[in-house]
């Protein structure tokens, strides 16, 4: 198998990439350009220390990738018809993996400078940075998320279920549209009882487009399974969004687009046309501002560091790439 080394990235286009480059354009570019082929051992250096920094990571991002994983082990002992585990079952869990990557961090400085994608590393103990607001911070978050996790309504719907109902999410989870490869993966998928619901677990605060991105995700799973499509079509699929904030123990419910009435008056189903419709423009104007940001769009080149604004603010604080951001 040959092996190719592309000079730049693919472009696509995500609901965080679209929020990182709203957050700061000069953290993007470092996120989505400078960093490219930094893994190579020939690469440039700035290549190299942004491909590097990119991959520090905060106890609270930890806490989201456990969750996700706790997620997938509830999903699989509900479905297998076993009883839930306990609370503290899940927060143990937690605690040890969140222990083994604060442990990685300390001892793996030179390991994860060799290969930072191999080793988990904090980037409070990599910057020099205080840790205990973030340390303390998760003590007080770990309990209550696994309780809220715990008690939302998707294992009782998945109780005994075996696979019945499952709606596969691969990594990377994504569909075309309009040339443009769309990422919008779900944290879980499935069917029950005639309807599609579809999960967003979240650890931390709302914000105002969480809502637009479980919509998103509502919009991949009817394009990526054309039988819940049609299912959907023929009003024989009902379908339910849902942003669960574990750690608040809050779950939002996110309504799908209200289609056109039917033309006898009565409630028309929702399609995959009336999903698209509700997040094209959202996905439109983010192509089109990340591509004002291009040298060459056909190639993804991106035009020189200084197109890209330096936007500082209270985020600097927590930003990997303050070292190099000049
Ligand atoms: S340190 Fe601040 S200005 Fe620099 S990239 Fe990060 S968020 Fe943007």
């Amino acid at each position: 198998m040959t092996f190719e080394i592309r000079p730049y990235p693919e472009f696509g286009w995500s609901m965080s990439r679209q929020r990182k480059l709203d957050q700061c354009p000069r953290g993007y570019y470092y996120a989505y350009y400078l960093h490219w082929n930094g893994w190579l051992d020939d690469a440039p250096t700035e290549a190299r220390v942004a491909y590097r920094l990119g991959k520090l990571t905060s106890l609270d991002a930890l806490l989201g990738q456990e969750v996700d994983e706790r997620g997938r082990e509830l999903e699989a002992a509900a479905r297998a018809g076993e009883a839930m585990p306990a609370p503290h079952d899940l927060e143990q869990r937690t605690r040890a993996a969140l222990r083994r990557a604060w442990a990685a961090s300390q001892n793996g400085r030179s390991a994860f400078e060799q290969r930072p994608n191999r080793v988990v590393m904090l980037r409070s103990l990599y910057l020099g940075q205080d840790p205990q607001p973030e340390t303390d911070r998760l003590n007080e978050k770990v309990g209550p998320s696994m309780h809220g996790l715990l008690a939302t309504s998707h294992w009782r719907r998945l109780h005994g279920r075996g696979d019945e109902g499952r709606v596969e999410i691969p990594a990377f989870a994504g569909f075309m549209w309009d040339g443009v490869k769309v990422f919008a993966a779900p944290d879980l998928a499935y069917v029950a009882d005639g309807t599609l619901h579809v999960i967003d677990w979240k650890t931390g605060r709302e914000d105002d487009t969480q809502p637009v991105q479980v919509l998103l995700q509502l919009w991949w799973a009817l394009e990526t399974y054309p039988e819940l499509a049609r299912a959907a079509a023929e009003g024989s699929l009902d379908i339910r969004g849902h942003l669960e904030y574990v750690t608040a123990g809050v779950t939002q419910p996110v309504e799908p687009p209200t289609p056109p009435a039917a033309p006898d008056g009565g409630v028309a189903p929702t399609t995959l046309d009336d999903l698209r419709d509700a997040c094209a423009g959202t996905v439109r104007a983010g192509i089109a501002q990340m591509r004002a940001l291009l040298a060459d769009p056909e190639r993804n080149v991106p035009l020189p560091k200084d197109a890209f604004e330096r936007r500082e603010s209270g985020l600097c604080a927590t930003c990997n790439f303050g070292p190099i951001c000049a």
